[in-house]
């Protein structure tokens, strides 16, 4: 064992269970271990690095704002923060944004915004919040009470109050639920990450708008591993025709630096007022300045290639060898498989390409801009992988 992995494994808390692997440099879509070794990386660390890693024009921007200006506090006004809140509404008719560090802590603005909302417009005991099973929506005592999944909760009760799960795609229990229950929100991912990469129905998503609208109840969606061009819309509620109240995203908007977003649609722009929230590092220059080079580059070029490359990944795994079926939306993709998806990941790495799993499929999220020849040579090495 070498002395980095030895030290980590002293040092760092054992939360994560880790590859065999020290990464130390990359470039595009392509990593390098501390042995040389090179990986295509078809995870983008879990779709952060948007177009990939140490791109030139997104290290540019935050390297010009780092040295300008790296810091001020929320007391004040920086330019980065208020181009990109423009810049996010302008791209989806969202009124106002809150800027956060991470994914968990977008959802619990949007959480606190829900709650709000109802307790002024209902009263304070419409305070429950829908989520779906099997979903995930970060770390938090609150997100993980949010999350519909009972493996992540044992151990550390009491959680928050006041969420409940019903299963994707029943419209009935969801109408059920609503009608029984104080609802102050529904939420949901339009495609669940970590739950499988589950796409939910067109009819499901419609039907969770149309009972929110008709009820007064805010219909959040969480965008945090679906959002920023990842499904070949700028966010994965467009591909749907649905207008979220509030949608929170985090992971790849910020190129691989932390920031959170939520934005906040007309019918919930002015539920916060001062003092109703706020984060020492939210909205933090160097990462908003990161983030607007991301979000102006996600533009119809770059999401029809996204399109393209998607259908070009379906096509390859439709029939392959080994592989069950494939799930997903555009760079979002789960494949089911004959062998153990944790399996193919170990196989992946040792032939040169890093992927991810999501349940019991291997999942890929690689870079928005990953060049088709370095995701052809990936494509193959996965299919042997799946086919061996
Ligand atoms: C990753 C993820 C989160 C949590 O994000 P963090 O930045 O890790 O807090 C929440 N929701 C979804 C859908 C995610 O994929």
């Amino acid at each position: 064992m070498s002395f980095i992995t030895e030290t980590d494994k002293q040092f760092v808390a054992n939360t994560y269970a880790r590859f065999p692997v020290e990464l130390v440099s990359g470039k595009g879509s392509i990593v390098v271990d501390s042995d040389g070794k090179e990986y295509i990386d078809m995870g983008s660390g879990i779709a952060v690095t948007s177009f990939g890693l140490a791109d030139d024009e997104w290290a540019n921007a935050v390297t010009a704002q780092l040295t300008r200006l790296q810091h001020t506090s929320n007391l004040y006004y920086t330019e980065p923060c208020a181009n990109l809140a423009k810049m996010l509404c302008d791209r989806t008719g969202f009124k106002k944004v809150f800027f956060s560090n991470s994914g968990a802590e977008a959802n619990e603005c949007a959480i606190k915004v829900a709650r709000k909302y109802a307790a002024e417009k209902k009263g304070v005991d419409y305070y429950t919040i829908i989520t779906l099973e099997n979903s995930f929506h970060g770390r938090t005592l609150t997100t993980l009470a949010a999350t519909g999944q009972e493996h992540y909760h044992e151990l550390f009760q009491p959680l928050t109050p006041g969420f409940i799960h019903t299963p994707a795609g029943d419209i009935e229990n969801l109408k059920k639920l609503v009608s029984e229950n104080k609802i102050a929100a529904i939420m949901i991912e339009c495609i669940q990450g970590e739950g499988g990469v589950n796409p939910q129905t067109p009819e499901f998503v419609k039907a969770v708008a149309d009972i929110c609208e008709k009820e007064d109840i805010i219909f959040i969606v969480d965008e945090v591993q679906t959002g920023n061009g990842r499904t070949g819309e700028l966010y994965a509620y467009m591909n749907y025709g649905v207008m979220p109240d509030v949608v929170s995203t985090a992971k790849g908007i910020g190129g691989g630096l932390p920031l959170g977003a939520c934005m906040l649609g007309e019918k919930v722009q002015n539920v916060l007022g001062f003092g109703d929230h706020g984060s020492t590092f939210g909205g933090n220059p160097v990462c908003c300045a990161g983030a607007v080079n991301i979000i102006s580059r996600i533009d119809d070029n770059l999401l029809s290639d996204v399109k393209k490359k998607s259908e070009f990944i379906f096509n390859s795994f439709k029939k392959a060898k080994g592989v069950k079926s494939i799930t997903g939306m555009g760079l979002m993709i789960g494949i089911e498989t004959e062998k153990s998806a944790s399996d193919i990941v170990k196989a992946c790495i040792s032939k040169g390409v890093l992927c991810l799993t999501a349940k019991n499929k291997v999942r890929l999220l690689p870079a928005l801009n990953i060049p088709f020849d370095v995701l052809e040579r990936a494509i193959e090495i996965i299919k042997e992988a799946c086919a061996d």
